[in-house]
């Protein structure tokens, strides 16, 4: 079964950092599968960018390569290849000069008054030099729009750097600060779950929720990332953006509409009411940690040092962490009391992002303790891998004989059910960028408010000046992350179905 999809208006599309890692393994296959799916109209063009001189038909030849994985032996999806390759186009420019931005601009400004969306996948370094020259070509018109990647700065300083050049070309609704976390299913179906049915919403507060737990597990280490991770660590990379934006979802008030600003207005609230983590309560309520050699998919890894070290010669230490525990609470009248549990990791144990909302368990058990214990309702929401949804029940073990009770989660993940292809994140929000449609990106003071949260403990950290707690890669992460959430007499979601 296909899903119903919405023609988009004609765009041209131009990916700086056409030929990069985020270009040729997320942003062109999601704009295949739109295409392939006839959301994307026949006129439309993608234009990559880069320093690389490549002609035309050459960088069809790297994106038709980096498509196999997609297409497979799919007939319908290998027959849409050829004229999905027509509409792409390459342009040599340098972001940091000058020259060939006039050809550019005029190329682009021949096709006249279309929505053209300038997708900044490279450095944010380059992101100042990119706006002043698309806004000095007068390809910041109205019907422009320009999509920045994290990293939005590594605090509140360098992102109001960032914020303020993207900001002098472009207006704030011009702007779409993409955290592809957002556009994934299972967040679109917790505002579905929330806001559409009436069941989970009066549970939905500090009186029926026991604690919520936030994980994004990666097995990967470093990969090629080393310039970049080493300066940043899993504080900024992941926790700042994707574990926050998360958070807002699961907490935040019902919005008035399914509209941009009040979405964004509520989520706002929420980052603004999480309680400060200062100095003196740092190191009770976050660990840090770094991995050390292990076993990880399958093969024996080195640990983080020795990773950088060979990616960066002359490498000897570190003190940046690869994962982050910590405890976060909401401080507003829904949530007073709830702690909200927050992990991520590399090289951790398996390659799982889930939201747990643990409920609080029934007040008093009119079962015999033959029946075994009566455990907690829990809603488990998983982003990665496997979409989906489990809600954990008890029920009665069927069949004849004693009543024993059973705790089963009932799997509310519908899209496999009806066959319908999941659409990757990139594919839902590439499509949004072209509406014009901001809801699922983050406004500039969503970010904001999300590095003056996270300033202070980086402030902590580096005042405490003692080096993240190594785990072996393949764990779990360091046992104080364990007793972070076990010190509360909670444990860690197991997922064991
Ligand atoms: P990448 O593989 O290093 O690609 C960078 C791209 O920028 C290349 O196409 C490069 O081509 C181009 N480039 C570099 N300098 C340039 C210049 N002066 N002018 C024009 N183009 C230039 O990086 P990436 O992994 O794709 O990441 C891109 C951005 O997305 C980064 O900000 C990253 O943090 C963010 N991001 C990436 C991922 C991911 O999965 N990869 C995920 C989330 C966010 P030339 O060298 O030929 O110019």
């Amino acid at each position: 079964m296909t899903a119903k999809t919405v023609p988009v208006e004609t765009f041209d599309l131009v990916i700086f950092g056409g030929t990069g890692d985020l270009a040729l393994r997320k942003l062109l296959p999601g704009l295949f599968r739109r295409y392939a799916d006839g959301q994307i109209p026949e006129d439309s063009r993608v234009v990559g960018v880069a320093r690389d001189t490549l002609s035309d038909a050459e960088y069809r030849a790297r994106v038709s390569e980096a498509l196999a994985a997609v297409i497979g032996n799919e007939p319908v999806l290998q027959a849409k290849l050829a004229p999905f390759l027509a509409r792409l186009g390459y342009h040599a420019l340098d972001a940091t000069k000058d020259e060939g931005w006039q050809g550019f601009a005029d190329e682009l400004l021949a096709h006249g008054d279309r929505i053209r969306v300038f997708y900044l996948s490279t450095s944010p370094g380059l992101f100042v030099d990119i706006c002043n020259r698309l806004r000095a070509h007068g390809l910041n018109g109205g019907k422009s729009r320009v999509v920045i990647e994290k990293p939005i700065g590594k605090d509140s300083a360098s992102a109001a750097v960032i914020n303020d050049a993207v900001g002098s070309a472009f207006s704030e609704s011009q702007i779409f600060r993409i955290d592809h976390y957002l556009g994934k299913e299972t967040v679109q179906n917790l505002m579905a779950l929330r806001f559409a049915n009436i069941l989970f919403e009066p549970l939905w507060n500090s009186n029926y929720v026991d604690h919520v737990q936030i994980t994004v597990a990666e097995t990967v280490g470093l990969e090629k990332r080393a310039g970049y991770y080493d300066t940043s660590g899993a504080l900024r990379d992941m926790v700042q953006n994707h574990l926050l934006q998360l958070l807002c979802m699961v907490s935040m008030e019902s919005p008035a509409a399914m509209r941009a600003d009040a979405v964004r207005d509520e989520k706002l609230k929420v980052l603004r009411s999480l309680r400060p983590i200062t100095a003196e309560d740092a190191a009770a309520l976050t660990v840090r940690g770094q991995y050390r050699a292990g076993a990880s998919n399958g093969g024996a890894v080195p640990g983080y040092v020795d990773e950088l070290a060979a990616l960066e010669a002359g490498r000897t230490d570190s003190r940046t962490e690869t994962f982050v525990a910590l405890k976060a609470e909401v401080d507003n009248w829904r949530w007073a009391g709830v702690p909200f549990y927050l992990r991520t990791g590399k090289r951790l144990a398996e390659r799982v992002s889930e939201i747990v909302i643990a409920f609080k368990p029934v007040p008093h058990s009119i079962f015999e303790q033959t029946a075994g214990p009566v455990m907690a309702n829990k809603l488990v929401l998983r982003l990665q891998p496997d979409e989906g949804v489990k809600l954990w029940l008890m029920i009665k073990d069927p069949g004849p004989g004693g009543l024993r009770l059973q705790h089963v989660p009932l799997d509310m993940s519908f899209a496999e059910a009806f066959g319908v292809h999941q659409p990757e994140a990139y594919e839902r929000l590439l499509m949004d960028v072209v509406r014009g449609n901001p809801t699922l990106f983050m406004r500039r003071d969503e970010v904001e408010a999300a590095w003056k949260w996270i300033d202070p403990i980086l402030a902590a950290w580096e005042t405490m000046r003692d080096s993240p707690r190594p785990y072996t890669a393949g764990s779990w992460g360091p046992g104080a992350a364990v007793a972070l959430i076990e010190r509360d007499g909670r444990t860690w979601h197991e997922d064991a179905a």
